[in-house]
């Protein structure tokens, strides 16, 4: 079996590759990315979605005015994933943040910023 190295944590793992498009978007910038995932991170970025993001399909739409974390009024960045698990449909959610929101999104769907945070393969 090939091994991949995680993109969000970056060692490398066995067990099937799964992979999330994550999307943060907002007034000045935008990050898209394209993560493969070890199984453990994309538990974490599917716990995510599933805990704070709307499901497109399955939850009611409707207008998103306040953050999807914490409810603070007008939120900056809306948030978009779209997520093909092992055997599963792809599944799309989105949401809205506030700027102190943001980088925890961040951690999840793109993994560290800081490379010396990454663990060593
Ligand atoms: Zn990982
Ligand atoms: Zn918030």
């Amino acid at each position: 079996m090939a091994l991949f190295p995680c993109d969000s944590h970056g060692a490398r793992y066995t067990g099937s590759q799964q992979t999330v498009y994550p999307a943060l978007l907002s007034a000045t910038a935008t990050e898209r990315a394209k993560m493969r995932l070890c199984p453990a991170c994309f538990g974490q970025a599917l716990d995510y979605a599933m805990l704070h993001l709307e499901e497109v399909g399955v939850t009611e739409e409707k207008p998103q005015t306040c953050c999807s974390v914490c409810e603070a009024p007008d939120p900056g960045t809306a948030v978009f994933l779209t997520v093909y698990g092992h055997r599963s449909e792809r599944r799309d959610f989105y949401g809205r943040l506030c700027e102190g929101c943001v980088p925890h999104a961040r951690d999840v769907f793109l993994g560290p910023k800081d490379e010396n945070l990454r663990l060593v393969a």
